[in-house]
């Protein structure tokens, strides 16, 4: 297929790599010059790389940016073909979303919104899992290119249903990993043994993907990014901003996202957002150690 791949940051690039290697036709294009992928073209604007493009992937930081490729000037819509495919694999707000779906449903040319979970590691080895909002008929058109870069597609519904169910599901990673944060900090002040603790976690039905996960970067003090602080930070603006929509409350998530922007002040933005703890820990006056 002859694909326009639009952005190559942390995850981006090794996707658009991905479709290279599935034998695809791929241009590629990134706001900052100097981003390249073997095998791929580049294109000097959205525009260029989405002409004659059957399907055009997005995987840019946020709304504006999605914005600004699609409708900017030289983006997407100046070149697009009807009946051409755009797919947005960026975490934006879902009803940005929606909109950009209208307008580009109005010139005939299909809209995905699909989201990822998984980081750097799952772009790169072809596991990212994907949630994805679109008709049936053309996300089985894109299933060997979903294949090509996942393990999974959970179709969540019409487009914008992707990005919906995505805020939901880093809602829920942000508040599962702030309570093992608080409850390591409080542990080690009390004294409590951090590696016994886990241990015990693991026995217990407190036992979760995220701190099974997060447990071995922080018992090693590694603070580099799987995902950064600052995007966690962005998906908590983009939930509690949905919620407002939508006059919903969410208390817990409100004090989270405080807890983020003093992490932000305290210069941690561009680490990944584990670093909260280090927080914590600096309120509390401790460091939480393991033997690891
Ligand atoms: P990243 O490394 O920060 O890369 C961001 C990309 O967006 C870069 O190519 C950047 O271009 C481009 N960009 C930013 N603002 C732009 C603008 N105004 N116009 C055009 N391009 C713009 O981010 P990432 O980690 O690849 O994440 C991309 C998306 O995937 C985000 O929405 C993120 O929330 C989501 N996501 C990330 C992860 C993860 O683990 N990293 C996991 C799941 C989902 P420049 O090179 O010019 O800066």
């Amino acid at each position: 297929m002859r694909i326009a791949f639009l952005g190559l940051g942390i995850m981006g690039r090794p996707m658009a790599a991905n479709l290279v290697k599935a034998g695809h036709d791929v241009a590629v294009w990134n706001r900052s010059a100097g981003k390249t992928v073997d095998g791929a073209r580049v294109a000097a604007t959205p525009a260029e790389a989405a002409r004659d493009a059957e399907v055009v992937w997005i995987c840019v930081s946020d709304t504006k940016a999605v914005e600004s490729v699609l409708f900017g000037a030289e983006g997407v819509e100046a070149t697009i073909a009807s009946g051409a495919t755009i797919v947005d694999s960026s975490t934006i707000s879902p009803s940005a979303e929606r909109k950009f779906a209208e307008k580009f449903a109005a010139k005939g040319v299909h809209y995905v919104d699909a989201p990822v979970t998984g980081s750097k590691v799952a772009a790169e080895s072809g596991s990212l899992i994907f949630m994805a909002g679109g008709d049936e008929e053309t996300l089985a058109k894109l299933d060997p290119l979903f294949k090509a870069l996942g393990k999974q597609v959970f179709h969540m519904g019409e487009a914008s249903k992707g990005q919906a169910v995505k805020i939901a599901m880093n809602l829920q990673i942000a508040m599962i990993y702030e309570g093992f944060a608080e409850a390591l900090t409080l542990a080690t002040k009390l004294g409590v043994n951090v590696d016994r603790m886990l241990q015990l976690i693991q026995a217990s039905m407190v036992k979760s993907g995220v701190v099974e996960y997060k447990a071995p970067f922080i018992l090693k003090r590694d603070f580099t990014p799987n995902f950064p602080l600052r995007l966690m930070l962005k998906d908590i603006h983009l939930a509690l901003d949905a919620a407002k929509e939508v006059r919903v409350k969410l208390p817990g998530l409100e004090t989270v996202e405080e807890v983020y922007e003093m992490a932000s002040e305290d210069g941690h933005q561009d680490l990944d957002y584990a670093a909260t703890l280090t927080l914590l820990e600096k309120w509390a006056g401790v460091e939480v150690k393991g033997a690891a």
